[in-house]
């Protein structure tokens, strides 16, 4: 849980590759080649939910629909990245952050998890979810433990690495146009995305 972690005991894990840390962050498993789209130097990230199954089947959906995340995170931690780091992707319809476009400038990262249930804990294809919490007054499938850690690995690298402020960091629900569109990423994460920005600061500035 990211209520467990604290700045002093946070150390980003990567495993050894090779690449340009500009365009892959290091510790991304691949579906294939990332896609290049239009240009762009990243200033935010936004964080989503698939509201689906594994990042596999995600990424399937995606990318017959021509959509997609820099990166998804399955319910096993592993990051799996879609785009290059240094372009474009489609990914926040109608939204806004800080005076910028999320589409335009932002890395897009994206849970796997189902995201908020009905009240009876069942996704809308009606399956149970077992684990279903309840965090800002809705039930959700939460993001795993491994999830939590990779996301919050993933974001204090994006910060790092490509010089993204904490403040930067939104969630959908929170850039959507008109207010209200979207609930992602809401209780999927044990955190308010307020909490979870000052947490990303204060990883990002250890070391
Ligand atoms: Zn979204």
């Amino acid at each position: 849980m990211l209520t467990n972690i604290s700045s002093e005991n946070y150390k980003v894990i990567e495993k050894n590759r090779s690449h340009s840390k500009i365009k892959l962050f290091p510790s991304a498993d691949f579906f294939g080649e990332p896609i290049m789209q239009n240009p762009m130097v990243p200033t935010g990230i936004t964080l989503h939910y698939s509201a689906g199954g594994s990042a596999v089947s995600s990424y399937r959906h995606l990318k017959a629909n021509n959509l997609g995340y820099h990166f998804l995170i399955d319910r096993n931690g592993s990051v799996h990245q879609m785009y290059y780091l240094d372009s474009t992707c489609y990914h926040a319809g109608n939204a806004t952050w800080k005076g910028e476009s999320p589409n335009k400038k932002h890395i897009a990262i994206c849970l796997a998890s189902f995201g908020q249930l009905n009240k009876d804990n069942r996704t809308c294809y009606g399956n149970l979810i077992c684990d279903a919490v309840e965090r800002q007054n809705a039930h959700w499938e939460p993001a795993t433990p491994e999830q939590e850690i990779s996301l919050l690995q993933l974001c204090v690298w994006l910060c790092k690495n490509l010089a993204i402020k904490s403040e930067k960091i939104c969630g959908h629900s929170e850039a959507c146009v008109p207010v209200g569109r979207k609930q992602d990423v809401g209780g999927v994460i044990s955190l308010s995305m307020a909490e979870f920005r000052i947490l990303v600061h204060k990883c990002s500035v250890v070391r």
